[in-house]
């Protein structure tokens, strides 16, 4: 199981990737955005890890409450409500346990892409986040479903997300401001699947 600890490693895992790749994120913004994913990502994060350092949190439900409020007010742009959907969605999802076993995770991170679709409606396919988030949820059940510990299994989301992120590179896209380009979105890697990745490694990276 999974309690507030590791929950908490996961974020500043997810906070030192961030830190790390801003420039990767900010260029890849760059390309077909407008250059500020590594600097919102970075705000965001390190604002979270600063919040849980002055309030820790009781339980996974308040660390991920706490998590989304942050970005949604430090963050702005389409990351910040998006990422920031994920982490509130995820909250009610864990029944309030003091630990979550790893369906209760898995199912947690349900919810949290299910907010992230209902709020910005990208499909898969779109050239966004969800593409990364979709492939890995769906190998992180189909992995659980099949016996697999939860590390085992968030092993297999990172590399679904990977491969959800590098599929982004070929297509059009269809959502936020890469999609005013159109056709010259074509051949650049999306900056939100980019990030998104990073979360599921972090995850693996925390749970391993
Ligand atoms: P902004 O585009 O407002 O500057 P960011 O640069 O921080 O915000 O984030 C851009 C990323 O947000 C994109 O690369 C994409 O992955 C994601 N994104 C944008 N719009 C949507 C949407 N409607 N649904 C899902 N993800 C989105
Ligand atoms: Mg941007
Ligand atoms: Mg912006």
């Amino acid at each position: 199981d999974v309690g507030v600890d590791t929950l908490q490693t996961w974020l500043r895992t997810f906070a030192a990737s961030v830190a790390e790749q801003q420039d990767t994120l900010t260029s890849l913004d760059a390309a077909i955005g407008d250059a500020d994913h590594g600097a919102n990502m970075h705000r965001g994060m390190t604002a979270v890890v600063d919040g849980l350092a002055a309030t820790p949190a009781g339980d996974p439900a308040a660390l991920f409450k706490q998590t989304g409020m942050t970005l949604v007010k430090s963050v702005g742009g389409a990351s910040g409500p998006l990422y920031g959907t994920l982490f509130l969605r995820m909250a009610p999802a864990t029944g309030g346990a003091a630990t979550l076993d790893a369906e209760t995770f898995a199912k947690a991170l349900r919810a949290g892409l299910e907010g992230v679709v209902a709020r910005g409606k990208a499909e898969v396919g779109d050239k966004t986040m969800v593409d990364a988030l979709t492939p890995a949820l769906d190998a992180l059940d189909a992995a659980l479903a099949s016996g697999r510990s939860l590390a085992d299994a968030l092993r297999a989301a990172s590399a679904a997300a990977d491969e959800g992120r590098d599929a982004t590179t070929p297509i059009v896209a269809r959502k936020g401001r890469a999609s005013y380009l159109g056709e010259r979105s074509v051949g650049h890697q999306d900056p939100g699947a980019t990030s998104a990745a990073l979360l599921v490694a972090a995850a693996a990276g925390a749970v391993a």
